[in-house]
C-alpha cells in the first residue's frame, strides 16, 4: 500500500479533470474505488469525493458541510443506523485535531451548482474547520464536519456572480483559534514521544486520540529558515508550545530549561541539534520569570 499523502499530489493541479473514479485511483488523487472517504482513523483522511448521496450535505464552494459514511442502505439510500466514529469518520476529525489538509473532488452526480459538467473534478485542499454529531431527518445520528478551503481560489460554478452571492454563506468567525499543521517530520516527532510533552510530561487524550504539538524550535520560513526535521522539532502541549514560541521558555545546551524549572525529557532515538536550541535563545527575549535553571 503506497503511503498515505496529504496535499496536493505532485503534477495534478487544482481544476483537473478525469473521466471516472478509476482514473482518480490511478493517479493517487483518490485511491478507493468507491469509498467516499479515504482515510484511517489513526492516520487521518488524505481525500474525499463528493458525489451526492447524502441529503444532508450542503454545498457552498468554498466551504461545505460533509456527512460521513455508514448506516446506510446500499440500495435505497436511505439512513438505516446510526453512523459510527471509526475508520473515515475518525480520520476526518483527526485531520482537525492535526491540522491536516485533505483533497476535495467533485462527481457530476453530485446534486450542486459546484459539480462539474461530467467525470470528476479536483477542487484542491480543504481543512476541517469542525466536526460534530447530529441526528438527522431519519433520526438516525450521522457525523458531520465542516470543511474550509485553504486557498482563495473560487471553485468553479454553474450559476451566476450574482445567484452565487446570494447564496453565499455570511462569513464567520472561525471557531478556530490556533491550527498547528502537522508535517511528516512532525508527526513523526509526536509518535516518538507517543504525544507526551517534553517540558512537563502532560499526555492529553481526546476522542480522536491523543494530542501534542510538534514545535519547531528554530521557525520554518524567513527570516529564520529552519529546516522541518527532527532535530529541529520538541513535542509539546499547546501551553507549553505557545510559551516556547513566545520565548517565554526556552531550553539549555545541558537540556535544563530556561523560564521553567526542569530538564527536558529526550527520547534516545530523538537527536537533537543542538545549535537550534542556541538560535531559539539567542532570539527571543529573556523569560519574564527569569528563573533561568543555572
Ligand atoms: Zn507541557
Amino acid at each position: 500500500v503506497p503511503e498515505r499523502t496529504f496535499g496536493h499530489i505532485e503534477g495534478i493541479p487544482e481544476g483537473s479533470l478525469f473521466a471516472s473514479r478509476a482514473e482518480l485511483s490511478a493517479k493517487g488523487l483518490h485511491r478507493p474505488l468507491q469509498a467516499g472517504i479515504s482515510g484511517a482513523g489513526e492516520e487521518g483522511a488524505d481525500s474525499i469525493v463528493l458525489s451526492g448521496g447524502y441529503e444532508d450535505d450542503q454545498d457552498y464552494g468554498e466551504q461545505v458541510i460533509y456527512t460521513g459514511h455508514g448506516g446506510r442502505d446500499p440500495n435505497s439510500g436511505k439512513q438505516i443506523a446510526d453512523q459510527r466514529f471509526i475508520a473515515g469518520n475518525k480520520a476526518l476529525a483527526l485531520n482537525k485535531a492535526h491540522g491536516l489538509p485533505v483533497r476535495v473532488i467533485r462527481g457530476s452526480e453530485l446534486e450542486s451548482q459546484y459539480a462539474p459538467d461530467e467525470g470528476y473534478r479536483y477542487d484542491g485542499l480543504y481543512y476541517v474547520d469542525d466536526f460534530w454529531s447530529a441526528v438527522g431527518d431519519s433520526g438516525y445520528t450521522a457525523w458531520r464536519y465542516r470543511l474550509v478551503k485553504e486557498s482563495d481560489a473560487r471553485v468553479p460554478a454553474r450559476e451566476t456572480p450574482a445567484e452565487r452571492e446570494d447564496r453565499r454563506p455570511k462569513r464567520v468567525e472561525s471557531t478556530v483559534l490556533r491550527l498547528v499543521r502537522d508535517t511528516k517530520q512532525s508527526r513523526q516527532v509526536k509518535h516518538l514521544y507517543d504525544y507526551t510533552c517534553q517540558f512537563c510530561g502532560t499526555r492529553l487524550v481526546t476522542p480522536v486520540g491523543a494530542y501534542a504539538e510538534g514545535a519547531h524550535i528554530r521557525p520554518l520560513g524567513e527570516p529564520h529558515n529552519g529546516p522541518d526535521s527532527s532535530g529541529n522539532l520538541l513535542c509539546l502541549c499547546p501551553n507549553h508550545h505557545v510559551l516556547f514560541d513566545l520565548g517565554a521558555i526556552s531550553v539549555n545546551d545541558d537540556l535544563t530549561l530556561v523560564g521553567i524549572s526542569g530538564r527536558l525529557t529526550v527520547h534516545p532515538q530523538h537527536k537533537l541539534n543542538a545549535d537550534h536550541l542556541t538560535y531559539h535563545r539567542e532570539h527571543y527575549p529573556d523569560s519574564p520569570a527569569g528563573s533561568s535553571a543555572q
